[in-house]
Protein backbone atom coordinates (compact mmCIF):
# COMPACT_ATOMS: atom_id res chain seq x y z
CA UNK A 1 0.00 0.00 0.00
CA UNK A 2 1.63 2.86 -0.96
CA UNK A 3 1.43 6.29 1.44
CA UNK A 4 -1.51 7.84 -0.59
CA UNK A 5 -3.37 5.00 -0.08
CA UNK A 6 -2.87 4.08 3.00
CA UNK A 7 -3.65 7.54 4.22
CA UNK A 8 -6.80 7.28 2.35
CA UNK A 9 -7.55 4.49 4.05
CA UNK A 10 -6.92 6.40 7.58
CA UNK A 11 -9.35 8.76 6.61
CA UNK A 12 -12.12 6.52 5.33
CA UNK A 13 -12.00 4.76 8.91
CA UNK A 14 -11.61 8.03 10.68
CA UNK A 15 -15.07 9.03 8.60
CA UNK A 16 -16.80 6.34 9.11
CA UNK A 17 -16.04 6.53 13.44
CA UNK A 18 -18.00 10.09 12.41
CA UNK A 19 -20.84 8.37 11.09
CA UNK A 20 -20.01 9.67 7.65
CA UNK A 21 -21.64 6.75 5.24
CA UNK A 22 -19.46 6.38 2.44
CA UNK A 23 -20.92 6.16 -0.44
CA UNK A 24 -19.44 5.84 -4.14
CA UNK A 25 -19.64 9.53 -4.95
CA UNK A 26 -18.24 10.33 -1.45
CA UNK A 27 -15.93 8.54 -1.90
CA UNK A 28 -14.75 10.29 -5.25
CA UNK A 29 -15.10 13.16 -3.66
CA UNK A 30 -12.57 12.36 -0.80
CA UNK A 31 -10.14 10.92 -3.28
CA UNK A 32 -10.28 13.51 -5.45
CA UNK A 33 -9.54 16.16 -2.70
CA UNK A 34 -6.72 14.41 -1.57
CA UNK A 35 -4.99 14.07 -4.52
CA UNK A 36 -5.94 17.29 -6.68
CA UNK A 37 -3.06 18.96 -6.92
CA UNK A 38 -4.52 22.49 -8.60
CA UNK A 39 -5.94 23.88 -5.51
CA UNK A 40 -9.39 23.60 -6.23
CA UNK A 41 -12.31 25.57 -5.76
CA UNK A 42 -15.22 23.73 -4.36
CA UNK A 43 -16.92 24.40 -7.77
CA UNK A 44 -13.89 23.14 -9.52
CA UNK A 45 -14.37 19.85 -7.39
CA UNK A 46 -17.95 19.87 -8.17
CA UNK A 47 -17.31 20.04 -11.86
CA UNK A 48 -15.02 17.04 -12.02
CA UNK A 49 -16.98 14.57 -9.39
CA UNK A 50 -20.48 15.41 -11.46
CA UNK A 51 -18.22 14.00 -14.52
CA UNK A 52 -18.70 10.56 -12.96
CA UNK A 53 -21.59 10.94 -10.57
CA UNK A 54 -23.73 13.62 -12.55
CA UNK A 55 -26.28 13.80 -9.81
CA UNK A 56 -23.67 14.70 -7.01
CA UNK A 57 -25.46 18.08 -4.91
CA UNK A 58 -22.94 20.85 -4.40
CA UNK A 59 -23.85 20.49 -0.80
CA UNK A 60 -22.42 17.00 -0.88
CA UNK A 61 -19.25 18.37 -2.02
CA UNK A 62 -18.95 20.97 0.19
CA UNK A 63 -19.92 18.95 3.45
CA UNK A 64 -17.17 16.62 2.45
CA UNK A 65 -14.82 18.90 2.35
CA UNK A 66 -15.72 20.89 5.79
CA UNK A 67 -15.31 17.27 7.53
CA UNK A 68 -11.84 17.01 6.09
CA UNK A 69 -11.08 20.49 6.79
CA UNK A 70 -12.37 19.31 9.94
CA UNK A 71 -10.05 16.66 10.33
CA UNK A 72 -6.81 18.54 9.44
CA UNK A 73 -6.44 16.52 5.84
CA UNK A 74 -7.42 19.62 3.98
CA UNK A 75 -6.74 23.67 4.33
CA UNK A 76 -7.96 26.18 2.54
CA UNK A 77 -6.09 28.58 0.75
CA UNK A 78 -7.28 31.91 -0.06
CA UNK A 79 -7.61 32.78 -3.85
CA UNK A 80 -7.00 36.37 -5.29
CA UNK A 81 -10.94 36.84 -6.12
CA UNK A 82 -12.22 35.92 -2.52
CA UNK A 83 -12.81 32.43 -3.66
CA UNK A 84 -11.50 29.50 -1.43
CA UNK A 85 -9.24 26.95 -2.85
CA UNK A 86 -9.33 23.90 -1.18
CA UNK A 87 -5.66 21.72 -0.82
CA UNK A 88 -5.72 18.52 0.40
CA UNK A 89 -2.63 16.93 -1.72
CA UNK A 90 -0.11 18.50 1.00
CA UNK A 91 -2.52 19.65 4.26
CA UNK A 92 1.00 20.92 6.24
CA UNK A 93 0.99 25.27 6.39
CA UNK A 94 3.28 25.98 3.31
CA UNK A 95 3.34 29.18 1.29
CA UNK A 96 1.69 29.74 -2.30
CA UNK A 97 1.95 31.68 -5.28
CA UNK A 98 -1.09 33.12 -6.55
CA UNK A 99 -1.86 34.07 -10.18
CA UNK A 100 -4.03 37.67 -9.97
CA UNK A 101 -5.08 36.87 -13.29
CA UNK A 102 -6.17 33.32 -13.92
CA UNK A 103 -6.11 32.60 -10.27
CA UNK A 104 -4.04 29.45 -10.85
CA UNK A 105 -2.40 28.38 -7.33
CA UNK A 106 1.24 26.75 -6.66
CA UNK A 107 3.50 25.48 -3.57
CA UNK A 108 6.27 27.52 -3.51
CA UNK A 109 8.70 25.46 -1.42
CA UNK A 110 11.75 27.69 0.11
CA UNK A 111 13.04 27.06 3.19
CA UNK A 112 13.37 30.00 4.52
CA UNK A 113 9.91 30.62 4.63
CA UNK A 114 9.41 27.44 6.54
CA UNK A 115 11.78 29.66 8.45
CA UNK A 116 10.02 32.30 8.96
CA UNK A 117 6.64 30.75 9.47
CA UNK A 118 8.72 29.09 12.91
CA UNK A 119 9.55 32.35 13.74
CA UNK A 120 6.28 34.23 13.77
CA UNK A 121 4.41 30.85 15.57
CA UNK A 122 6.76 31.65 18.29
CA UNK A 123 6.36 35.15 18.76
CA UNK A 124 2.45 34.53 18.10
CA UNK A 125 1.79 33.00 21.44
CA UNK A 126 -1.90 31.16 21.33
CA UNK A 127 -2.68 32.21 17.66
CA UNK A 128 -3.08 28.97 15.19
CA UNK A 129 -1.59 29.71 11.79
CA UNK A 130 -3.25 28.98 8.42
CA UNK A 131 -1.89 28.65 5.43
CA UNK A 132 0.48 31.39 3.80
CA UNK A 133 1.99 33.41 3.36
CA UNK A 134 0.89 33.81 -0.37
CA UNK A 135 2.62 35.34 -2.83
CA UNK A 136 0.50 37.36 -5.59
CA UNK A 137 1.57 37.96 -9.35
CA UNK A 138 1.02 36.71 -12.97
CA UNK A 139 1.75 33.15 -13.78
CA UNK A 140 4.02 32.37 -16.97
CA UNK A 141 1.20 30.87 -18.96
CA UNK A 142 -0.60 34.20 -18.64
CA UNK A 143 2.35 36.27 -19.32
CA UNK A 144 2.30 33.80 -22.66
CA UNK A 145 6.16 32.16 -21.59
CA UNK A 146 4.60 28.80 -21.31
CA UNK A 147 2.01 27.47 -24.37
CA UNK A 148 -0.86 27.13 -24.05
CA UNK A 149 -0.49 23.30 -25.19
CA UNK A 150 1.43 22.21 -22.35
CA UNK A 151 0.14 24.46 -19.78
CA UNK A 152 -0.28 22.46 -16.34
CA UNK A 153 -2.81 22.82 -13.77
CA UNK A 154 -0.12 22.97 -11.00
CA UNK A 155 3.48 23.45 -10.81
CA UNK A 156 5.10 20.18 -9.79
CA UNK A 157 6.80 19.57 -12.51
CA UNK A 158 8.15 22.95 -13.02
CA UNK A 159 12.25 23.58 -11.43
CA UNK A 160 12.44 26.26 -9.65
CA UNK A 161 9.37 26.84 -7.28
CA UNK A 162 8.04 23.20 -6.36
CA UNK A 163 8.05 21.88 -3.16
CA UNK A 164 10.37 19.64 -2.28
CA UNK A 165 12.65 20.81 -5.51
CA UNK A 166 14.39 23.23 -3.26
CA UNK A 167 15.85 20.57 -1.45
CA UNK A 168 17.55 19.26 -3.92
ZN1 LIG B 1 -2.14 32.93 -14.68
ZN1 LIG C 1 -0.57 24.01 -1.56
Amino acid sequence: MDTQTSRLEGILQRLRARGFRITPQRLAIVRLALADARHPSVEELYESIRRDFPTTSLATVYKTLTLLREMGEVNVVDGCQGVAHYDGLDPSPHAHLICLRCGRIADLALPALDNLRQTVAQGIAGWKLSQGPNFYGICPRCRGQEPAGEAKDHLADDSSVTRGRANE
